[in-house]
């Protein structure tokens, strides 16, 4: 809807018919909370089994048993299980305790404290940069601010990031070390980096000799249809072109066993895996190898995992499906609401041009709570006020009803209003 087209009175009209239905809509003051992506009841029932079955696993291990100290690369079972979901060699994985967050945070920390490899730690240098394509994952956001890095905002792109922007930058600046990505799909656009584009981040000429690309695969096994997005194995390209220091990468169980208490890895080079080890060996005295047990041996393989899988996308399908269909008929063809339609992931990418924080403002009056907006861009900065990340999997499909229909409500409201005040700005 063009609001433009019409005289203000009419707009002004319109706003009120909208704050009335809006009024009648919130009555009942139901609240829904979609700040986050957290898996719902039903998603963390699926696992239950896993636990109950605990005390039949077989914990004492040839290489050890679990249930004592060691084995601080983690069980091989479970190592086993992430070298075939990295797709990667068993000696290049760490698995650790229940957050990949964690190992991501330490990894950039050791960086930090003791360098990466052979090169000088990185808070000896004047200024470390980030690459972050946004709209992005806020917690990666989050990490660098904690470490004061800099951060490089990059668009992006049905692709990926906007390579085209990134190549000269980590090229010329050594201060740039990192890159962020959730290469498969992505928090929050759904999409999915095309072979093109990871073949340019593991191929591109880099500055700094200690530049890594972290490779947040969070979403590596969950597609919601049967037919999933393929992301090249940026691991097989980087060993060709000799470039596979470059490369960490992240995966956890959190959305398909347990949030927070599900087991996380890494994957990178040998080399890197050892420095990563060495200075580990200081910060704990292993993981929870016990669960880690416990997971091998319920999820068994990659298949194992899939079935799995299977059982969250057939809860988290129809919400994203209900929210497809309610927005399309509700703005099909609207040049001024645009959303992701992802195949897979937790989150659909909403944008409004100018009026992100006044949805989520109307929203919140309507008891629906949206993640911040700007909350997807480094330093919480939406220059466009645009962007609006949608959580749909905790609400139930009633209340994705209810949320759907004040989001609906709520950028109307606010398109409106910007009409208006634009008008009388004029
Ligand atoms: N990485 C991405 C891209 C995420 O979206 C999330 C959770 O939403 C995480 C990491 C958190 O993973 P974990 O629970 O393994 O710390």
């Amino acid at each position: 809807m063009d609001y433009g087209k019409f005289s203000i009175e009419e707009v002004e009209n319109q706003l009120q018919e909208e704050q009335k239905a809006f009024k009648k809509l919130t009555k009942k003051g139901l609240q829904v909370d979609m700040t986050r992506g957290r898996p719902a009841k039903a998603q963390l029932d699926i696992c239950m089994p896993m636990l109950e079955k605990a005390a039949t696993y077989d914990y004492a291990l040839k290489a050890g048993d679990a249930r004592n100290y060691g084995q601080i690369q983690g069980v091989k079972p479970a190592i086993d299980l992430f070298a075939e979901i990295f797709d990667v060699y068993p000696e290049e994985v760490i698995v650790g305790d229940g957050s990949s967050l964690t190992i991501m945070y330490n990894v950039i920390q050791f960086a930090m404290q003791f360098g990466v490899l052979d090169n000088e730690p990185w808070n000896k240098q004047e200024k470390i940069k980030f690459i972050c394509p946004a709209p992005g994952y806020d917690r990666h956001f989050s990490i660098c601010e904690d470490f004061g890095i800099e951060m490089i905002t990059v668009p992006m792109t049905q692709d990926g990031p906007d390579m085209d922007i990134i190549e000269p930058i980590v090229a010329s600046d050594p201060a740039v070390k990192g890159i962020w990505c959730v290469p498969k799909y992505s928090n929050p656009t759904g999409v999915t980096f095309s072979d093109k584009v990871v073949e340019r981040i593991a191929t591109m000429k880099v500055a700094a000799p200690d530049f890594r690309v972290f490779w947040d695969n969070a979403y590596v096994v969950h597609s919601l249809y049967d037919t999933e997005d393929k992301l090249k194995n940026i691991f097989d390209v980087a060993r060709k072109a000799g470039t596979i220091d470059r490369i960490y990468s992240f995966a956890s169980t959190s959305k398909v066993t347990f949030a927070g208490s599900g087991i996380a890895a890494m994957a990178a080079s040998e080399t890197n895996i050892k420095s990563i080890l060495k200075h580990m060996f200081y910060c704990t005295i292993g993981p929870n190898k016990i669960n880690q047990v416990m997971h091998a041996e319920f999820l068994k393989d990659l298949s194992g995992v899939k079935e799995i899988m299977k059982q969250h996308a057939d809860i988290l399908r129809p919400k994203f499906e209900l929210f497809e269909q309610k927005m399309s008929e509700a703005f099909e063809g609207d040049e001024y609401v645009k959303w992701s339609h992802p195949k897979g992931g937790y989150f659909i990418s909403l944008d409004v041009k100018s009026c992100a924080k006044r949805i989520v403002e109307i929203a919140a009056e309507g008891g629906v709570k949206f993640t911040a907006a700007g909350a997807t861009f480094p330093y919480k900065i939406d220059d466009k006020n645009s962007n609006i990340r949608i959580a749909p999997s905790c609400p139930s499909v009633e209340e994705m009803d209810y949320a759907i229909d004040v989001l609906i409500s709520a950028i109307k409201q606010a398109r409106m209003e910007l009409v208006i005040t634009k008008t009388k700005a004029k």
